[in-house]
């Protein structure tokens, strides 16, 4: 049978989701409403925990519209005036650029997350971070959680496991619609993939990612996007298979669905592939075209 063009078919184009709602007894979320083609909506914020001091789970970008919305998500929907301590899955500005809108509403709070390799992208928060590692569980209220290291999308990344609820904070590691970017810089898809399948063995039922909707059955979406990234090897490997080509011509061969303003997108992720495959010493380089070794 002939293998599909690809796996994950949805996108986050089009996709609207409120200002703010409540999702379980000790899940509530506030939209950070920073809208695009890879935010979808815009960033998930988490408000986690029963009393009234729960727990803030990243932060969005930093538009004034969040910053409005936040005090009256936690009074309407939580009945508090201030988060306990803020917990961040990654530094990726979209989840700590709205740190400044925190400190200047609620004062200094305890803001937990693992130290990104060197001092820059933390330093952006503007405030001092309290280091936390894989495993390290953070309780409040009606709530534990347990942070999973989960490298390759960012090198920071924790995800954060909600056992109550056999729930997951993704951030971007796992998105409600679409799949995740591998960045050029400080991604890497081998280890991305290694993160999925620590993902996969924990006892999860319910994902609660950084943008888009609540993913109802965990395991079968953190299957399929190992299946996708699976999928896009061999066909990064297939478009090879007659000579060596350039990153541009194995997307036009691959994301034959895809519209041409996401090429460049698409182009990331095949340079993810392609370092990936050459760690391996599957694929080589010369002169910006790649053939199989
Ligand atoms: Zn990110």
């Amino acid at each position: 049978m002939a293998e599909p063009i690809r796996i994950v078919t949805d996108s986050m184009m089009g996709l609207k989701l409120p200002d703010y709602a409540r999702l379980s007894a000790r899940v509530a979320t506030v939209l950070g409403h920073n809208p695009g083609p890879f935010t979808g909506p815009g960033t998930n914020t988490y408000l986690v925990g029963t009393g009234k001091r729960p727990l803030l789970l990243d932060t969005g970008v930093g538009v004034p519209k969040w910053s409005e919305l936040l005090p009256r998500g936690l009074n309407e929907l939580c009945g508090s005036e201030r988060p306990e301590r803020v917990v961040v899955t990654h530094a990726h500005q979209d989840h700590i650029g709205g740190m400044k809108d925190v400190t200047r509403l609620f004062g200094d709070l305890p803001v937990l997350k693992r130290p990104w390799p060197t001092a820059g992208p933390d330093n952006a928060a503007g405030v001092p971070i309290t280091a936390i590692d894989h495993d390290t569980v953070v309780e409040t209220e009606g709530a534990t959680l347990r942070a999973v290291f989960t490298p390759g999308h960012a090198p920071d990344h924790l995800c954060y496991y909600l056992a109550e609820e056999k729930a997951l904070f993704t951030g971007d590691v796992i998105l409600g619609a679409g799949t995740t970017v591998i960045p050029d810089q400080t991604g890497d898809l081998g280890q991305y993939m290694d993160s999925l399948r620590r993902l996969l063995a924990l006892d999860v039922e319910k994902i609660y990612p950084a943008h888009g909707p609540v993913i109802p059955d965990a395991k079968r979406k953190i299957s399929e996007y190992i299946q996708h990234r699976e999928l896009r090897e061999r066909q990064v490997l297939g478009a090879l298979q007659d000579g060596p080509l350039e990153v541009a011509r194995i997307v036009e061969k691959i994301y034959v669905d895809v519209p041409q303003f996401l090429h460049a997108a698409a182009a990331q992720s095949v340079r993810a592939h392609l370092r990936k495959l050459a760690n391996e010493r599957r694929v080589v380089e010369d002169g910006g075209r790649w053939s199989r070794v």
